[in-house]
């Protein structure tokens, strides 16, 4: 069946000779007879799509369930590939965990093969720990401290907020006295062309990708992407946000405090630029304000949220105009002021921060963007930004890549889904039709047939909705909704991960639970907003535990084993009608029902990881119960409203998994 399946296929003559993807065949050949891999027939049809691809030179998009072992699946076509051509494959992810397994995948795809295939590794500069600027942070503290840092920052285990306090921010490269032991300069140097263009592979990050296309196309450098390369986009559901932050024009007090200083540092006319910095801050102030007074009810539940201030921002032009023509009028100043060499440093980033601020209010207003402000520290100016983007992300997106890119391959295993749409194209393409337009897909890209997981779903999971439907938007459900939970997490044992969509309704949920909390043995958590996510996730895989979670929890969480049996999705996940979101909705009537879907696909596949899995999933949301391709859209099969069903499943099917947990 699996032959036929192989043989069939017609091949697309392109740059290679056919010999390439007899190649292929012969690698397939070599993992079936590695004792150490299991056959997978969605891993061999992936890989034939992929090497069919990059033989065409074509854009192909493919979804591969979990487990399929996607990164394999275009590994070696890819690298075969690279070999052949010397011209070396890029792969882009967005998470470290993925990042890290790549480099143990390629040594394996390298035994295998019995070819050695050399990499490069480079994340974006928010993954590194800046020596320089925790020494100017830290002048008493000697370099232990950094080392323990270093070490926390390795293993994850370090406090978002520190990691955002210390990462690169604006390296000094060869200016800098720690260079030679920083692995940000390392990295960048181990980029430069001279050293890629002999690897084989470059393994990036989707930030760092992102940084290197916009600079080639905007600023006509040479980047790591030259004619001829074959690039990966893995995790490619999160390439329109990283673009869309990587694209987003930002203003803060910080940049304020900067430009101040960097103004006194080259004495560059000072009362009269001063006083436009002074006008500048009044701006951010008299915002923030306003901003208490929208948002002052839900309080520390904005914090991270796009909030929508076009009214405010239609309130202001007035005073944005003026802000403008002060830049502007900074900014030609600034061309004949005379510096010394030395201060060069500070005159180039006083430049681009005037003409960030310029960028930035002649942005609002005109149709071409979709602004918001978000705060970091609630209600406080320090930690308000002002935000704008382009709303054409898409557009840009086909300017970046596959304007000038031939052979790309995006993958995840969430790219579509079900959703309902009124479409006469094929059925593969309407499968992946809100990525396609979301990500600007050229006319010309294939679309492989989504390959689906290769676990048990139906005999190894249970899916379970309650009877009684819970209203679970509703602030009063949080009682209903914590009973629900002790019912099922006292029938696992503790062993349950719970997801939710908001951070309010955690909270609330949480202390209903602890109210009851004599009736249960387990041991509680709760995600905090400063906690590291690794450091949260060991605590729970090291005891019967219950933990509730949110934002990171519904990705790249990998808890293989009977430590985690039972996943409660309690709200279905719709996107916060932000701006982002409403403006999307406008051009896209699949938004909401493309991202929730997504969401929830991510989120329900933390449950099996491996063939041995067994587990539990419920869905507290019961709108699920009238939206039937929803549950069509996931891989379980197996439904009940009944909780003796599930008390059935854990006694007869689970009890012999979970008595092997440690
Ligand atoms: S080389 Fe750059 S990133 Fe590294 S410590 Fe120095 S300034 Fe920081």
């Amino acid at each position: 069946m699996m032959l036929s399946v192989i043989i069939k296929r017609t091949f697309v003559p392109g740059g290679f000779p056919i010999k390439y993807i007899d190649e292929i065949f012969k690698a397939i050949d070599l993992l079936n007879v590695d004792s150490k891999y299991v056959p997978r027939e969605g891993q061999e049809n992936l890989m034939l799509d992929i090497g069919e691809a990059m033989q065409g030179e074509a854009v192909l998009m493919a979804e591969a369930g979990v487990g399929i072992g996607k990164s394999f699946a275009y590994l070696i076509p890819g690298l075969i590939r690279s070999k052949r051509l010397k011209k070396p494959l890029i792969v882009s992810s967005s998470s470290i965990q993925l990042t890290e397994q790549l480099v143990g995948d390629i040594e394996a795809v390298s035994q295998i093969l019995s070819t050695n295939f050399t990499y490069v590794v480079g994340k974006g500069r928010t993954n590194y720990l800046c020596y320089a600027r925790y020494k100017s942070g830290n002048k008493h503290k000697d370099l232990t401290d950094i080392l323990t840092l270093q070490e926390e920052w390795k293993t994850g285990f370090i406090k978002p907020m520190e990691k955002k306090k210390w990462c690169v921010d604006n390296c000094l490269f060869n200016q800098c006295e720690y260079r030679n032991s920083c692995d940000f300069y390392n990295m960048r140097q181990n980029l430069k062309p001279r050293y890629t263009s002999s690897v084989d592979c470059i393994i990036v990050n989707h930030n760092l990708l992102v940084e290197d296309l916009k600079k080639k196309v905007k600023l006509h450098q040479p980047g790591l992407i030259q004619e001829g390369h074959s690039i990966v986009l893995d995790e490619a559901h999160k390439f329109e946000d990283i673009v869309r932050d990587a694209f987003n024009i930002k203003i803060n007090i910080k940049m304020v405090k900067r430009m101040e200083r960097a103004i006194k540092d080259l004495e560059f006319d000072l009362g009269l630029n001063l006083k436009t910095m002074r006008l500048l801050t009044e701006f951010l102030e008299d915002f923030n304000r306003e901003l208490i007074k929208i948002y002052a009810i839900e309080g520390k539940y904005i914090l991270g949220n796009r909030l929508d201030i076009k009214e405010l921002m239609s309130m202001k032009f007035k005073d944005m105009n003026l802000l403008l023509a002060k830049f502007n009028t900074m900014k030609s100043e600034l061309r004949y002021l005379d510096f010394k060499d030395s201060k060069e440093k500070v005159y180039d980033e006083l430049d681009e921060m005037i003409g960030t601020i310029i960028d930035y209010f002649e942005s609002i207003g005109p149709e071409v963007s979709v602004y918001w402000a978000i705060y970091e520290k609630i209600f406080d100016v320090n930690g308000l930004a002002l935000c704008s983007a382009p709303k054409e992300i898409n557009k840009i997106i086909y300017e970046l890549l596959f304007e000038n890119q031939k052979s790309i391959i995006l993958t995840s295993a969430t790219l579509g889904g079900n959703v309902p749409i009124n479409s006469a194209i094929n059925q593969n393409r309407a499968y992946y039709e809100y990525q396609t337009q979301a990500l600007g897909l050229p006319e010309s890209t294939i679309y492989s047939t989504p390959q689906k997981s290769p676990y048990n779903y139906e005999e190894n999971t249970l899916v379970y909705l309650p009877s009684m439907d819970i209203d679970v938007r509703e602030d009063s459900m949080s009682n209903d909704i914590a009973n629900e939970i002790i019912q099922l997490a006292n029938i696992m044992d503790g062993r349950t991960l719970i997801l939710f969509t908001s951070k309010k309704q955690m909270e609330s949920v949480y202390g209903g639970m602890l109210l009851r909390k004599d009736t249960f043995t387990w041991k509680l958590l709760k995600q905090e907003d400063n906690g590291s996510v690794n450091r949260l996730r060991e605590e729970f895989s090291s005891q019967k535990a219950v933990l509730l979670s949110t934002g990171a929890f519904w990705e790249g969480i990998n808890i293989k084993g009977p430590e985690l049996s039972c996943l409660i999705v309690v709200k279905l996940p719709y996107p916060v009608p932000d701006p982002v979101i409403k403006y999307k909705a406008s051009t896209n009537p699949l938004v909401h029902e493309a991202e929730m879907m997504i969401k929830l696909k991510q989120g329900t596949g933390r449950l099996i990881r491996s063939e041995m899995d067994l587990g539990i999933i419920a869905i507290l949301d019961h709108r699920i119960k009238a939206k039937k391709y929803i549950l069509q859209s996931l891989p379980f099969r197996n439904v009940t409203e009944e909780i003796s069903v599930v008390k059935g499943f854990v006694e007869n099917k689970m009890a012999q998994y979970l008595s092997e947990q440690r």
